[in-house]
C-alpha cells in the first residue's frame, strides 16, 4: 500500500461515517471535463469551489422565470423574485444559526470585511485604539483594517503565529486591553488550513469589550458553522467558495451592532427618506444593501444551501481531512518537499514547497497532468514572510475529491522533481 493509501486508511477507521465522493461527483459538470488530455483533478477549491448543477439551474431559473428587480416592484415577477431573494436570506441565517435580520448580502468576503472596517471601524475607533489581526490573515482581513486605522488614528497589531501554525492565544490573552476595540481573525487559514478557536477568541476579547470580526471564507466550505455558538460579532463568507455563484457574500452582524452602524455605500434601497442635503436610512439589513443586489447569485446560493443540506457534513469533513492527511503523507515522502503547518486542528488545505523549484513551476508542471493547484503568496504576504518563503503551492480539497486525486497530485510533484532535476 502506498503511503497515500495507508494514511487515508488509518484515518477512515476513526471517521464519523462513510462518505463516497463518487455519489456526488456526477452533480458537478466541471468534473466531466479534461485538461491537457487528462481528466481534471481539481485541487484549487480554496480559490473557488466547483458548482453543482443545482446552483447552475437556480441561476438559470432566475433569468428564465423571475428576471425582475427586487424590493421595488409592485408587479408579480418582482414580488416573486423578492420573496425568493428573502427566502435565501432566511436559509443563509439558518445555515449559520443566526436570525435573518442579521444577514447582509454583499459582493463577497472582501466586500463584507471592507463594510465592517469602514462602517463599524469608523464609528468605533479613536486615535490610539488597537485593532488586533493575526499573522495568518488573508489580505482582505488586513488591508481594510489598515485603511480604517489610517482614517481613525488607530493601530493595527498582529497576534503572532506559533511554529505549529496555531495562533499564540497566550499572547492574545496578555495583550488584550481596554485599548483593544477589534479582534479580526480568520476561522480557517487559506494557506495552512489552521482552524482558529473562535469561541475562545470571542470569550477573551469580550472580557475587555472588544468586538470580534471573523473571516469565515475558508471555514464555511469545510464544516458546518454555528455562529451563535462562536459568539463572534461579525462573520463573513463568500458564496463562490461554498459551491455557489461568484460575486456574492454573506455577512452576519449581531443585530444590536448592525442597527447602530452607519451606512457603507449610499444609493437606492438603503434609505428611509431623501432630501437634497441629507437622508435618513432604512433599517438593517437594507441599510447595507445599496443598489440592485446580485439577485441571480442569491438564487444560486439558495440552490447551493439546499444542495448542501443533502450532505452528511460530518462525514464530508472527515473525508476531506483523510484526503489532506493522505496528501501530506504522500508529499512528505518525496525528497525535497516541505509541507507547511502542523496544527492538530485544520481543514483540507495543504501548502507545500519543492526545494529549489519555484511554486509557479510546480503549479505549471502539475497542470500539464491536469492537476489544478494554486501557486503564489495566496494573498497572505505577512504569513509567507513568517514562513520564510515567497510563495508556496497549495492543494485544497472538497468532498468530491478522491484518493485518486491525491495520488495524481503526489505523482505530479514526483514528476516535477525529476523534470527540474532535484
Ligand atoms: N479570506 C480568505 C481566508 C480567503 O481565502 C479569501 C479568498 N481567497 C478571501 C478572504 C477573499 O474572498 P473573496 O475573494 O471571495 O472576497
Amino acid at each position: 500500500m502506498s503511503s497515500v493509501s495507508s494514511a487515508a486508511q488509518s484515518f477512515r477507521s476513526s471517521a464519523h461515517g462513510s462518505w463516497d465522493p463518487e455519489r456526488i461527483r456526477p452533480d458537478f459538470p466541471m468534473l466531466k471535463r479534461t485538461v491537457r488530455g487528462h481528466p481534471l483533478v481539481y485541487l484549487d477549491n480554496a480559490a473557488t469551489a466547483l458548482k453543482p448543477q443545482a446552483v447552475i439551474d437556480a441561476v438559470v431559473e432566475y433569468y428564465t422565470h423571475f428576471s425582475a428587480n427586487v424590493a421595488r416592484g409592485v408587479h408579480t415577477t418582482s414580488q416573486e423574485a423578492t420573496e425568493r431573494y428573502e427566502s435565501v436570506r432566511v436559509r443563509a441565517a439558518g445555515y449559520l444559526n443566526v436570525d435573518s435580520s442579521e444577514i447582509v448580502f454583499t459582493a463577497g468576503t472582501t466586500a463584507s470585511l471592507n463594510l465592517v472596517a469602514s462602517s463599524f471601524g469608523s464609528d468605533a475607533l479613536r486615535p490610539g485604539d488597537e485593532i488586533l489581526v493575526s499573522e495568518l490573515e488573508h489580505h482582505s482581513n488586513l488591508v481594510p483594517w489598515q485603511l480604517s486605522a489610517e482614517r481613525t488614528g488607530a493601530l493595527v497589531r498582529a497576534i503572532p503565529m506559533l511554529d505549529s501554525g496555531d495562533l499564540d492565544l497566550e499572547w492574545l490573552e496578555r495583550e488584550l486591553s481596554s485599548r483593544t476595540k477589534i479582534v479580526a481573525v480568520c476561522h480557517a487559514s487559506n494557506v495552512l488550513g489552521t482552524v482558529v478557536p473562535i469561541d475562545r477568541v470571542s470569550e477573551m476579547a469580550h472580557r475587555v469589550g472588544a468586538k470580534v470580526v471573523v473571516d469565515g471564507a475558508q471555514a464555511a466550505p469545510h464544516f458546518s458553522v454555528d455562529v451563535r455558538a462562536l459568539d463572534c460579532d461579525f462573520y463573513a463568507l463568500s458564496a463562490h467558495k461554498l459551491f455557489g455563484p461568484t460575486g456574492l457574500g454573506v455577512l452576519f452582524g449581531k443585530r444590536a451592532l448592525l442597527e447602530r452602524m452607519s451606512p457603507w455605500q449610499g444609493g437606492g434601497g438603503m434609505i428611509s427618506s431623501v432630501e437634497i442635503a441629507r437622508s435618513s436610512y432604512a433599517a438593517s439589513p437594507a441599510r447595507f444593501e445599496a443598489g440592485t443586489p446580485a439577485v441571480a447569485e442569491v438564487f444560486g446560493l439558495g440552490g447551493a444551501l439546499e444542495y448542501l443540506a443533502t450532505w452528511d457534513r460530518l462525514a464530508a469533513t472527515d473525508h476531506e481531512s483523510a484526503l489532506a492527511d493522505a496528501a501530506i503523507a504522500g508529499l512528505e515522502s518525496i525528497p525535497g518537499v516541505k509541507v507547511f503547518g502542523e496544527s492538530a486542528s485544520r481543514v483540507g488545505v495543504v501548502a507545500f514547497a519543492l526545494d529549489g523549484v519555484h511554486a509557479h513551476d510546480v503549479g505549471t508542471a502539475l497542470d500539464a497532468g491536469g492537476v489544478a493547484v494554486r501557486a503564489g503568496h495566496h494573498c497572505a504576504q505577512p504569513l509567507m514572510r513568517r514562513l520564510g518563503v515567497v510563495a508556496t503551492a497549495r492543494a485544497s480539497f472538497a468532498p468530491y475529491n478522491t484518493l485518486r486525486d491525491v495520488e495524481a497530485l503526489v505523482a505530479g510533484v514526483e514528476r516535477a522533481r525529476t523534470l527540474f532535476g532535484r
